[in-house]
């Protein structure tokens, strides 16, 4: 099949691409060093080529996120690095022979876990990023109810989230450093054996953690690649022009098809004007025609994906297979 064959919007991961962005990270950062996070692609077919370069642990952001990991055979190692209220869920796959160890950060938290019937957590602590995570000085006390309550605390977590895309390697870096001293005091606190921090973003500049959370380094976007990692834009999603007009010209792929917190998408040799709902709007440099296929780049990765529910591998113009994005929804 030719990518020509595909209905559009569709979403295009290049194999060549993303082999060695998976290359490039295992050799960075090989076997449990990355725990990969899989909200970036929610493709289990993707998790198990990460597997295949040997990282065996995973990273998930919900609940449908680990069960069909675990339906998958991928549930070995899975963190749910998430708070999580509702756990009657994870508790079924933790009596089914799933290994699943989920973030808490308040007594709530640790009551749903125990109620739920899982046995592993980690104390989730805020290291700057104001969202989820305890305040430092009270890991401790967090771990000690957690056992008290029959939980195995295997360590800390601490996602430095707000640093990701600081684009100065030098400052990043150091603050990177300040929100892991955070981390590792907590971790003192806390005992256990596991510091899981980081992302795409910080994956070389922290050197705290035991285990990085990176996610967004496989497929990539225009946001991350302007940080100057050596990580390629595996992922596009394929349009069909479908207007031309003589300053501009239009290709089906929209809002509804593109994650666009981070901004607008890219489009080589074109300048994007707008997106709405199914048309992007571009100028480019030399004339398109209607019906010519293109590929726009999503500026975030991980809201393009859960918008598709397939991805297309292709080798150029040829589709090699396509994936089912299959832990998408809750
Ligand atoms: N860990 C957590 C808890 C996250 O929320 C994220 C992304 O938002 C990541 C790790 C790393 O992801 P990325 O590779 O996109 O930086
Ligand atoms: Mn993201």
């Amino acid at each position: 099949m030719l990518i020509t064959d595909l209905t559009t919007p569709a979403l295009l991961v290049e194999r060549d691409v993303l082999d060695a962005n998976l290359a490039t990270m295992s050799a960075a950062l090989p076997g449990p060093r990355l725990r990969p996070h899989v909200k970036a692609h929610k493709t289990t077919a993707l998790a198990r080529r990460q597997a295949g370069h040997g990282h065996e642990g995973f990273t998930c952001a919900t609940v449908r996120e680990c069960e069909v990991m675990a339906a998958a055979g991928l549930g070995a190692d899975l963190l749910l690095a998430n708070e999580v209220l509702d756990t009657r869920r994870l508790g079924a796959l933790v009596a089914d022979g799933a290994r699943v160890t989920v973030a808490v950060d308040s007594l709530e938290t640790i009551a749903a876990a125990t109620a739920g019937g899982v046995r592993e957590v980690l104390v989730d602590v805020n290291v700057g990023l104001p969202r989820c995570g305890c305040p430092p000085e009270k890991a401790g006390d967090l771990a000690s109810a957690a056992r008290a309550a029959g939980l195995h605390v295997r360590g800390v977590m601490g996602y430095e989230g707000h640093l990701m895309l600081v684009p100065d390697p030098a400052d990043r870096a150091r603050m990177t450093g300040d929100a892991m001293a955070i981390l590792v005091r907590a971790a003192e606190d806390v005992g256990g054996e596991i510091i899981s921090a980081g992302g795409t973003g910080t994956y070389l500049d922290n050197t705290w953690a035991t285990e990085i959370q990176a996610g967004s380094y496989a497929l990539m976007d225009t946001a991350y690649g302007k940080i100057g990692h050596p990580f390629g834009q595996a992922l596009s999603v394929l349009g069909t022009v479908i207007s031309v007009s003589p300053d501009h010209a239009v290709v089906d792929v929209g809002l509804k098809s593109l994650g666009m917190d981070h901004g607008l998408p890219t489009i080589e040799g074109a300048q994007v004007w707008f997106c709405s709902d199914e048309h992007t709007t571009f100028a480019p440099e030399e004339p398109v025609r209607v019906g010519e296929r293109l590929r726009v780049l999503p500026a975030h990765v991980d809201p393009t994906v859960a918008l598709h529910e397939q991805m297309h591998l292709v080798d150029g113009e040829t589709v090699l297979e396509t994936w089912p994005v299959d832990m998408r929804g809750w």
